[in-house]
């Protein structure tokens, strides 16, 4: 099967799909929790670490990140295992940044400080709101109390730390935005996350949306609540460093960074997506697959997941019935074209408060960006949705509102 070729990837994503129940607007991969789910997935995921080692060339780590699915779930000892393991098998620069994805819900000070001792130096907690009638709405097992009780022990605990919002639900007003965001503020944690509800194919949202269940705010609404937190932020300080990211001086996350400045970087787990600068390659989001692929032999996971409960998929029965035989196919690769990786590239980076410098896409594609884009440019500026200024474009606060249609210019045909 052709493989992504690694050279200097920095950054590790691993994905730890565990989740307890499934939030109703959430797309990305994940399973219910078992403990035995779990001690069968670190058997599969250290055998894809090590065949990952085999394929990179001068890499040097400088920032390590599991997300989920709900990390916090697994047992601490088993992060410390992992962040071993991985320590032993690349080199790691000692300041790396090693965040962990943790849900109020399933965190304890107990396990806080476990997860500190065992190597991670960044959480990212997922608050979402302090609203407990929105809480309730997304689906979400905490409550208002209870995430602050956690943010006051993350912050006890952790210098580096971010927090996540999700702004337009459905009925939210702006008053009620502007409640969650001064909650926020009083724990003036380092960096600060903010989503606006998106409603994605395949979820139970995606539903009641398409049935007229929700009605989600209008665009001038959104549009007020986003200038909302991009004042009130500025006021307290925070840098706004990417659409969707704040930060104090020196917190940006810097795993995310990488992302945003196209570099290449590596990946584990299902569902999850690596990069080596040319070609995508992304591991099929079903765990049965990947636990017979990387762990053929044990028969036993198959009878567990039997018995596991949570939903089977119809690939999970075919691997039932074939226990012992290697799932063939563990990953699609989808190797870009340069006009999509320009494209790409122009999102990332502006995405971004610097935004897309000249100089850096000529070093990237060898190619003129604004004799490439000269119309898009053009229009983007009348539009007051770009700006131009020292060889680079940015986008206006304006812009960073409507980014998806501005992005969308850049897509060659
Ligand atoms: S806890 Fe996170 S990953 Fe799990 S379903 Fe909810 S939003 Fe998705």
């Amino acid at each position: 099967m052709p493989d992504l070729k690694f050279e200097n990837a920095n950054a590790l994503y691993i994905h730890l799909p565990f989740c307890s129940s499934k939030c109703p607007y959430c797309d990305f991969y994940s399973v219910k929790y078992t403990k035995q789910r779990v001690d069968l997935y670190w058997a599969a995921l250290f055998m894809e670490l090590e065949e990952l080692t085999q394929k990179v060339n001068n890499d040097l780590l400088q920032t390590i990140y599991l997300g989920g699915g709900t990390p916090s779930l697994v047992d601490p000892f088993f992060i410390g295992e992992l962040i071993k393991k991985i320590k032993n098998s690349f080199r790691v620069i000692p300041a790396a940044e090693i965040t962990m994805e943790i849900n109020p819900a399933s965190i304890t000070e107990e396990k806080i400080t476990a997860l500190k001792r065992a190597g991670i130096n960044r959480l990212s907690v997922g608050i979402q709101s302090f609203n407990d009638q929105h809480l309730k709405f997304l689906g979400r097992r905490s409550s208002s109390e209870n995430n602050k009780r956690i943010l006051t022990l993350v912050d006890q605990y952790f210098d580096s730390y971010s927090a996540d919002l999700i702004f337009a639900l459905p009925e939210q007003s702006l008053n009620e935005f502007e409640i969650d965001i001064e909650e926020l503020l009083k724990f003036n944690p380092p960096h600060i996350s903010l989503y606006n509800l998106e409603i994605h194919e395949n979820t139970p949202f995606y539903q009641r949306y398409n049935q007229g269940e929700l009605k989600l705010p209008t665009e001038e609404l959104d549009a007020e609540m986003y200038e909302l937190a991009l004042e009130k932020l500025k006021t307290a300080g925070y840098q706004h460093y990417e659409i969707s990211n704040f930060a104090r001086r020196g917190y940006r996350a810097r795993h995310n960074y990488i992302y945003w400045l196209y570099q290449p970087y590596l990946a584990l787990g299902p569902g999850a997506a690596a990069f080596d600068g040319n070609c995508r390659s992304q591991n099929l989001a079903d765990l049965n697959l990947y636990l017979r692929y990387y762990n053929p032999k044990n028969s036993t996971f198959v009878e567990f997941m039997d018995n596991a409960g949570g939903k089977n998929s119809e690939l999970e029965g075919r691997a039932m019935k074939n226990p012992k035989t290697k799932a063939t196919k563990i990953r699609e690769l989808n190797c870009l074209s340069k006009k999509e990786r320009m494209a790409e590239y122009s999102f990332l980076a502006l995405r971004t408060a610097k935004g897309l410098f000249y100089h850096k896409f000529y070093q990237q594609f060898n190619v003129d960006f604004k004799s490439l884009y000269k119309e898009e440019i053009a229009e983007l500026k009348e539009n007051k949705l770009i700006k131009e200024g020292n060889e680079r474009i940015y986008l206006t606060n304006r812009g960073k509102e409507v980014a998806n249609k501005v992005f969308l210019k850049f897509l060659l045909d």
